[in-house]
C-alpha cells in the first residue's frame, strides 16, 4: 500500500507557486475572491495552494463563524476548492474584511510512504486497514522523519479517502457525477497557526472534465 503524505516542509512565502496552506491564493486573472453562501456572508479564508498534473487545487474554508457557517458540508456554500489551470496565475487581492489568511505559511512536500500490509496488525472486526490512518501513525517511524511527530503530516494526495462514508462522497455540481478523491488535508502542524476544522480531517474532491471542486470534512 503507497500513500502520498504531504509532509510539513517549514515556512514559504506567502505567494510562493510551492505546494502549501496558508499564504495568499493564486488565481486566474479577473478571479474574484469567494464569500461564504451559508450565512455569514463574509470571504472564506483561504487554506491551500496544491498543485496537481492538470492544475492547481485552491481550497477556501469559511472561518468567520465557526459552528454556524456549515464548512463540514459539501453543498452548504462555506467552502470552496476550484481546479485552476497550472499557467498564468497570479496573487489575488485580499478583501479587507473577513478572516481570510492563516496566521502562516506552511510549504508542503510530498513523500512516498509504502506499508507493507502484511506487516499490520489484522484486525478483523475493523476490517481493512485504511491506508491513510496507517500511513500517518507510520510516518514517525520513517527514517526521513525530521520531526518525529504525527502532526507534521499535513495530509495526503491521491488515494482513497480515509474512514469516509460512500454516501459523503460529493456529486459534482456540474455533471451530477461522483467527484474524485483529490487529498487530505490535516489542520496544520501548529494549532495557534492552524486552520479550524473542529478537529476533523479535511477532504478534497474534484471533477477533472468539468473543472470542479469540492471540500467536506468527516
Ligand atoms: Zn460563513
Ligand atoms: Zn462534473
Amino acid at each position: 500500500m503507497q500513500t502520498r503524505l504531504m509532509i510539513y516542509d517549514g515556512p514559504a512565502a506567502a505567494d510562493s507557486d510551492v505546494p502549501r496552506t496558508g499564504g495568499v491564493p493564486l488565481a486566474p486573472a479577473g478571479f474574484d475572491w469567494p464569500v461564504c453562501g451559508s450565512g455569514c456572508g463574509e470571504p472564506l479564508q483561504f487554506f491551500a495552494h496544491l498543485p496537481v498534473e492538470d492544475g492547481v487545487l485552491s481550497v477556501f474554508v469559511c472561518q468567520n463563524d465557526p459552528g454556524a457557517c456549515e464548512f463540514w458540508d459539501a453543498a452548504e456554500g462555506a467552502n470552496r476548492v476550484y481546479l485552476f489551470p497550472g499557467e498564468g496565475l497570479r496573487p489575488v487581492a485580499v478583501p479587507a474584511t473577513g478572516l481570510t489568511l492563516l496566521p502562516a505559511v506552511s510549504a508542503i512536500r510530498t513523500q512516498v510512504v509504502t506499508i507493507d500490509p502484511e506487516e499490520v496488525e489484522q484486525d478483523d472486526e475493523e476490517g481493512t486497514p485504511d491506508a491513510y490512518d496507517l500511513a500517518r501513525s507510520g510516518w514517525a517511524r520513517e527514517p526521513g522523519a525530521r520531526f518525529g511527530t504525527q502532526r507534521e503530516v499535513l495530509g495526503s494526495l491521491g488515494g482513497s479517502p480515509s474512514y469516509l462514508e460512500d454516501d459523503r462522497v460529493p456529486a459534482c455540481p456540474s455533471c451530477a457525477g461522483a467527484m474524485e478523491f483529490a487529498a487530505h488535508l490535516e489542520e496544520g502542524i501548529d494549532w495557534r497557526t492552524a486552520m479550524n476544522l473542529g478537529g476533523q480531517l479535511g477532504y478534497v474532491f474534484v471533477c477533472r472534465p468539468c473543472r470542479e471542486g469540492a471540500f467536506l470534512t468527516d
